[in-house]
């Protein structure tokens, strides 16, 4: 009733879940002690020492005699205040509570008449050593009230757990479970397992634990995987990407849902976000009803036309300025800065190209404009790769359309070719594929006598590196100069017009493809003709089809992608529980 009445007095009449006031409840209850009068002659009463009014009993069993728990412990004052703030509080005058001797007596005292209350026997009990949170082991001694009563009594016998007899340490099925894994090469075990075995409920820790914890091999059951995964295999990279790196991580954040707190801050995935929108935002409002941009603003105005779609997403997002915190607002002023460079670099980069900007933001999915990729799995069903693609760039030749999928970069992941071998990173070359393939068939986004063919897939840096500005450079250079640190990496179509079509004098300006002296194509990124797109595709299918494979058979295990450019444990959240890294 107590503790019912300190939650009315702590909750008053505020409304609740019934998921707060279990946890208030649970918060009181765990500060409130137990005590109940027995009711009959023959029972057993369990309670805390200083509550419990055993009256005439014979057998008494004190639990948890150990250091610092009965007797507890009681040097760090009461829950609010310490001994000396108490001491403070008490010479003006007021006595929040007991001072610490007396709870200390107060508590040998209950440790006293429990000890003294059997007429027959007294049993107590106390560990000799305790885990702690590192997970080692160590010594603990016996309560200063088991050392009182072994000097009283030397006689006293004291028997260690170990030392009891097998059969008689198993007392119920949880004892009876522990025994069946400890003991697993006794016979007494094999009984016990076969014994535990024919519930069900235990009969899945017995499986569990013939896994040894240290193992990195773990499956999921065939029933369980084909639950999971029965049909077609819905992905996006991500969830790909996560696979890859450690199939244990993946099944833990996707599968288990196992997550940190979000924490309330602007991180990288929001400096993507705010930079996406704000460049489809500005490459929409400046295009033409003719699909082709408006090169007739003046630089001036494209600032202040990036400035409202700015203002607008942060007010949006963020509120009014006076709702802002200062620190934000100046990250939303490097962000700015960032984007108008990115902003001034593509205008540069469309006016001078024949490529233009086709689609913004374009979804790949099932049943939508832009169908994924259909890759058929040897168990049965096919994978998808779901996504959006952050710009869709096209080329008029005779009645060839050649696309050029373009994503932006606010990270500093880099695109590497042999990351796709792995199955990292696929996403612009899948995306690129899906509407090579299925571009102009079942979907309306290209023209049916549109021969759909691909030129390329660019990554875009879109977060500027930084540049140190020379004492006498103007602001204009130093700009210019981190505008050339906006790289595009990927993979482009071997053929020189094509090429002269994104960057007419192939200066290196704009993608980083030169001709050599010998006339031949230099470049820092993969060049292919269609038919080695058309090899890249099969080779990705084959990968996915490889991983989907992998996930229908349910596996997982804990075997982390480590090599000399990354490291899946590095960043990873779940080393906590995981049997590889140790935290
Ligand atoms: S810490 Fe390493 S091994 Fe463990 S789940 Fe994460 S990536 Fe896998």
């Amino acid at each position: 009733m107590n503790a019912l009445d300190t939650v009315a007095t702590v909750a008053g009449d505020a409304t609740v879940t019934a998921e707060q006031y279990s946890q208030l409840l649970a918060a009181v209850l765990r500060q409130a002690t137990v005590g109940r009068i027995p009711a009959s002659v023959d029972e057993v009463t369990v309670g805390q020492s200083d509550r419990l009014r055993a009256g005439e009993i014979k057998l008494c069993i004190l639990l948890g005699a150990s250091e610092g728990i009965f007797p507890g412990k009681t040097d760090a004052g009461d829950e609010i205040f310490k001994s000396s703030e108490l001491e403070i509080l008490r010479e003006f005058g007021l006595d929040p509570c007991d001072n610490a001797e007396l709870l200390a007596s107060a508590e040998l005292f209950g440790f006293y008449r429990a000890a003294t209350t059997p007429s027959e026997r007294l049993v107590g009990t106390f560990t000799g050593t305790a885990g702690g949170f590192d997970g080692k082991e160590r010594p603990v001694k016996p309560s200063q009230g088991v050392e009182r009563l072994i000097a009283m009594f030397p006689e006293l016998i004291i028997e260690k757990y170990s030392d009891i007899p097998h059969a008689e340490q198993v007392w119920s099925r949880e004892s009876a479970l522990e025994a069946a894994i400890e003991r697993r090469d006794t016979p007494d075990g094999a009984a016990l397992r076969e014994l535990l075995c024919t519930d069900l409920s235990f009969a899945a820790f017995i499986t569990a634990a013939e896994n040894p914890f240290d193992s990195r091999n773990e499956r999921l059951s065939p029933e369980l995987a084909a639950e999971i995964f029965r049909g077609d295999l819905s992905l996006t990279q991500s969830r790909l990407d996560s696979y890859v790196m450690c199939a244990f991580g993946f099944y833990c954040k996707y599968m288990l849902d196992l997550c940190e707190p979000a924490v309330a801050e602007f991180d990288s995935a929001d400096t993507g976000n705010f930079t996406h929108r704000i460049l489809e935002r500005f490459m929409r409002a400046v295009m033409n009803e003719d699909g082709k941009i408006n090169f007739d603003l003046t630089k001036k105005q494209r600032a202040e036309l990036a400035d409202t779609i700015i203002s607008e997403y942060i007010e949006g997002a963020f509120g009014q300025s006076e709702e802002r915190s200062p620190r934000t607002d100046s990250l939303f002023r490097r962000l700015r800065r960032t984007t108008l460079l990115v902003i001034e670099n593509l205008i540069g980069e469309f006016s001078q190209s024949e490529f233009t900007p086709r689609y913004f933001e374009l979804p790949i999915a099932r049943g939508g404009a832009a169908e994924p990729l259909r890759i058929p799995l040897p168990a049965g069903g096919s994978a998808y790769i779901y996504g959006k693609i952050d710009r869709v760039d096209t080329y008029k030749r005779g009645g060839d359309v050649f696309l050029r999928v373009v994503d932006y970069k606010t990270g500093t992941k880099k695109f590497s070719v042999s990351d796709l071998t792995l199955g990292l990173n696929m996403q612009l070359l899948l995306y690129l594929f899906s509407l090579w393939h299925g571009g102009n068939k079942s979907n309306s986004i290209f023209k049916e006598d549109e021969n759909i063919l691909p030129a390329g897939m660019l990554y875009m840096s879109a977060g500027a590196q930084r540049v140190d500005a020379e004492p006498d450079e103007n602001e204009e250079a130093v700009a210019a100069r981190a505008s050339d640190g906006l790289e595009r990496t990927g993979i482009l179509i071997n053929d020189e017009e094509l090429l002269r079509a994104m960057e007419k004098k192939l200066e290196k300006k704009y993608i980083p493809v030169w001709l050599k002296k010998d006339g031949a194509l230099g470049s820092t990124l993969s060049l292919e003709d269609i038919a080695g797109f058309g090899k890249l595709m099969k080779n990705a299918e084959k990968t996915i089809a490889e991983i989907g494979g992998r996930m229908k058979h349910g596996e997982a295990s804990a075997q982390p992608l480590c090599d000399n450019k990354r490291n899946a444990c590095e960043f990873c959240s779940y080393g906590a529980v995981c049997r590889v890294r140790k935290i």
